[in-house]
């Protein structure tokens, strides 16, 4: 699980600057969350393999009266909910009374918490760190934010263990992957397989033993629960659904506190689907529905959006598509989820209401047209039932076995549909494709001159791949390898 990292300290020390830095090195898309709550950022970060959440929680005015009061306010529920935490002070300014003010609340958490002097950029870093021991928090971190300088090692320590424990688990994988490996290495000759030289029957017959093959693979997956995270911004009608689709008993059963950084998981069946439910929303007894903003955790739906195999995203027909919205999807799609789209509160729409929606749905979600939409009343039930049909496609879609001469196949009738294009006065040319994994579905094409295939050559090709393999709901990742 996708460990999170706080940046606390009064303000002005550079938490804001280190968040940027941090969140910006990572090559994918950055997800922040403005406004989801008040005064706080969240971003992702990427240290070598090892994803992480960072949230910034915004100044403590330490010179106030009261900073406990306003620690537990702001920054409380964030340290709560960290795993470690980087209280940063100014080596220039030097130690002030709200540093120990904030220092003396740390050492009440009992948690994780690295102490970093920041600025110490053109200053004597011995010197600058010195007074910051009398803070009793153990080891001081000289670091100079807007360089980047101290950066990289500081996260290293602060993330030591998370880090450790990813590369046990990366070995155990490779030596997996290696007993894998000789295990297959028959069907690993397929690689080298020329097609050409097959007649249609042949092909036909290699075909149906592979799928053979790809059936017991997927017998393995269909034994396994769907773990479905129900997210959305508060208020959009979570816990009315997740009431809706367990019925009231069973709520009773589940009304259980939980901490505030973990979802309460509640397995259930339908139509002989075993599933685990992922309710980040607390799902509460009938009349105590309230306080909706405040049960309301950012870091709580990242995480479950993370353990899901499936999201069902809810966004609400009479906010219409917000920034949160697009963050939350934004997230969905770049930790490779699946995904199935509910727009709630469809009940007592007037038509024109409803058309605007879905003429703003069409704008701004057009991007993923490979979710399926439904229109549905988490407080009357309509549509609800139709959801785990469209929920049950996407992970059968993300966990969709394919193999090479398949996919080579695909990839071929599509290179025949509509050549690429000339690169330098030179044809890309498409040789063969492969697996590269699944949840989400990853293709590896290989090729001459494929990395220099414009955009909309790549997507025709991953439309082709989506259309071919009838997967709906999740993303394809394709990637694209030179040569052999
Ligand atoms: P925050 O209020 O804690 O989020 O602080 P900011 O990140 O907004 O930084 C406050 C000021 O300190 C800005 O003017 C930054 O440019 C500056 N600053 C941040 N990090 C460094 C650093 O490593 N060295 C120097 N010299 N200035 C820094
Ligand atoms: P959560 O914060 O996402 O868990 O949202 P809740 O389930 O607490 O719902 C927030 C408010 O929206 C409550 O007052 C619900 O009664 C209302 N609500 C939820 N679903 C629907 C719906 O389908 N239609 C209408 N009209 N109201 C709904």
């Amino acid at each position: 699980m996708m460990p999170v990292v706080a940046l606390v300290g009064r303000p002005n020390v550079g938490k804001s600057t280190l968040f940027n830095r941090l969140t910006r090195t990572r090559d994918a898309l950055v997800a922040n969350f403005p406004g989801l709550t008040r005064d706080r950022q969240y971003g992702q970060a990427k240290i070598g393999e090892l994803e992480f959440i960072v949230v910034d929680t915004g100044g403590i005015d330490g010179t106030e009266e009261g900073i406990e009061l306003k620690m537990a306010e702001q920054s409380l529920a964030a340290i709560d909910e960290a795993d470690v935490v980087l209280f940063m002070v100014d080596g220039r300014a030097g130690l002030s009374s709200a540093d120990e003010g904030i220092a003396a609340h740390l050492r009440r958490c009992h948690k994780r918490t690295l102490l970093v002097v920041n600025k110490t950029d053109g200053i004597d870093a011995d010197s600058a760190v010195s007074e910051f021991y009398q803070l009793g928090l153990g080891e001081v971190y000289p670091i100079a934010a807007t360089h980047g300088r101290g950066v990289l090692s500081l996260i290293e320590i602060a993330l030591a263990p998370q880090l450790e424990q990813l590369a046990a688990e990366h070995e155990q994988m490779v030596a997996a992957a290696e007993a894998d490996a000789e295990a297959d290495a028959d069907e690993e000759a397929d690689d080298e397989f020329d097609f050409s030289d097959l007649d249609e029957d042949q092909i036909q017959d290699l075909l149906a033993v592979m799928d053979e093959a790809n059936e017991e693979d997927a017998q393995q997956f269909a034994d396994l629960p769907i773990k479905l995270a129900i997210v959305g911004r508060p208020n959009v009608g979570k816990s009315t659904l997740t009431n809706r689709i367990l019925g009231e008993e069973r709520v009773v059963v589940y009304d259980q506190p939980g901490t505030t950084r973990d979802s309460v998981y509640i397995p259930m069946q339908r139509d002989e689907q075993d599933y685990i439910l992922i309710d980040t929303a607390g799902v509460r007894r009938r009349g105590r529905v309230n306080e909706t903003v405040e049960k309301f955790s950012v870091i709580k739906t990242l995480k479950a959006i993370e353990d899901a195999n499936v999201v069902l995203l809810i966004v609400d027909a009479r906010e219409g598509i917000s920034e949160q919205d697009l963050s939350l999807l934004g997230f969905v799609l770049n930790a490779g989820r699946s995904i199935v789209l509910a727009v709630n509160k469809w009940d007592g729409l007037e038509n024109d209401a409803r058309e605007e929606i879905k003429r703003e749905l069409d704008r701004r979600l057009g991007f993923i047209d490979f979710a399926r939409l439904h229109f549905i009343s988490a407080l009357h039930g309509s549509g609800v039932g139709n959801l785990f049909d469209s929920v049950k496609e996407a992970y059968t879609s993300a966990t969709k076995r394919v193999n090479t001469s398949m996919l080579t196949r695909i990839m071929m009738m599509a290179q025949d549909d509509h050549q690429p294009p000339l690169v330098s006065g030179r044809r890309v040319k498409l040789k063969y494709a492969h697996a590269g994994g699944y949840n989400p579905p990853r293709i590896i094409v290989h090729g001459n001159q494929v990395k220099a295939l414009p955009e909309s050559y790549k997507r025709y090709l991953i439309n082709y791949f989506r259309r071919s393999l009838q997967i709906m709901g999740t993303p394809i990742r394709v990637e694209f390898n030179e040569g052999e």
